[in-house]
């Protein structure tokens, strides 16, 4: 796929109406393929000032998923530019987010359904890294269940991911402080144990319901994770099993060279004891509850920010300094 200036009759129907996600760089939206009726998903990224080339700013993101065919990975499906706007139509998936659905869903979670969750995401990581590509924002937000009952997910939002290249040292500075490695708070080399760091981190939540660096506010966090302090609930561990805890243990390391690979992690014996499901049957009644009440304060959290920056636009406005900042 490259970026192609849009033609007059785009080959898609983007439903505007339809909002399936929002993030820093944009929103997304169902689309479909004219010619054929196929549902995709359209992801329209926006400058967000004058200074900003849109193109720039998506093209990294094209390049490195160009790179990725993989069941556990998003596909790109095609690329165009419009004016200030770039859309990149995806292969749509209508189950949500991972977190979103085992809140959601009446059936209880339990550990068997952790670690397939876990499995997919890691075959996902694995391939990535074969191919030599860090995705540095594997929050939980970025995995996406492909429908509601099955247990297929896949890794979305290329945005943030750089190809590796072993002679250069790539240094980042971004992603959500909860989910960061240390690597990247101390503004260190990011490398492909920062992306099982990561992993660690979804599954300690996917199997307790809490975040495990989480403070009282980013700074907090943020030390929390340069610290590396992070234990295991008793409480909601409880009924987590022994394979389980290493797993974790095996990833929420410091230093990067002593964190599982994603092939490593593939033959942890965690992710390869499934056969023995009346072992893993184990109900995480804790975790779905904790979960609930961590969706609960994010979107909170979003509405929060979402009222502070209208309430800020209004008071610019009134003040009448909207031409001052070029709005
Ligand atoms: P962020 O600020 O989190 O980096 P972003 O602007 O880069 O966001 P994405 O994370 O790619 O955008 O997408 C935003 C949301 O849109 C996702 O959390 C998801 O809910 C939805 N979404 C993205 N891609 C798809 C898809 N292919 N099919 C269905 N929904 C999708």
């Amino acid at each position: 796929v490259s970026l192609r200036p849009s033609q007059p009759c785009e080959p898609y129907s983007i439903n505007t109406k339809e909002v399936l996600g929002g993030g820093r760089f944009g929103t997304v939206h169902t689309c479909i393929e004219k010619t054929s009726g196929l549902k995709l998903a359209a992801k329209i990224i926006t400058a967000r000032n004058a200074k900003e080339r849109v193109s720039d700013m998506a093209l990294n993101e094209i390049q490195v998923m160009n790179q990725l065919s993989h069941p556990n990975i998003i596909q790109l499906y095609d690329a165009f530019v419009s004016k200030n706007q770039v859309f990149l139509i995806l292969e749509f998936v209508e189950g949500g987010e991972l977190f979103e659905r085992i809140v959601d869903e009446s059936a209880p979670l339990t550990e068997l359904d952790a670690m397939i969750f876990v499995k997919q995401i890691c075959q996902g990581i694995q391939y990535m890294h074969q191919m030599y590509v860090l995705h540095l924002d594997l929050k939980p937000e970025n995995i996406l269940c492909v429908n509601r009952s099955g247990y297929q997910v896949k890794i979305i939002d290329f945005g943030l991911a750089r190809r590796y290249k072993p002679r250069d040292k790539l240094r980042v500075s971004f992603g959500t402080p909860e989910f960061l490695a240390p690597e990247i708070v101390n503004f260190d080399f990011v490398s492909f144990p920062t992306d099982m760091w990561t992993l660690g981190v979804v599954t300690y939540m996917l199997l307790s319901g809490l975040s495990p660096f989480m403070g009282d506010d980013d700074s907090q966090t943020l030390n929390n994770v340069v610290a590396v302090n992070w234990y295991f609930d008793e409480e909601a561990f409880e009924h987590v099993s022994p394979e389980a805890k290493d797993f974790i243990s095996n990833l929420l390391i410091r230093e990067r060279s002593g964190r599982l690979s994603a092939t490593q992690c593939l033959k942890h014996p965690w992710l390869n004891s499934a056969k023995d499901k009346a072992k893993h049957s184990n109900i995480l009644l804790k975790s779905q509850l904790q979960l609930r009440k961590y969706m609960a304060k994010r979107l909170w959290k979003k509405n929060y920010i979402a009222i502070a920056a209208a309430n800020r636009f209004k008071k610019i406005s009134s003040s009448g300094s909207l031409t001052s900042l070029g709005i």
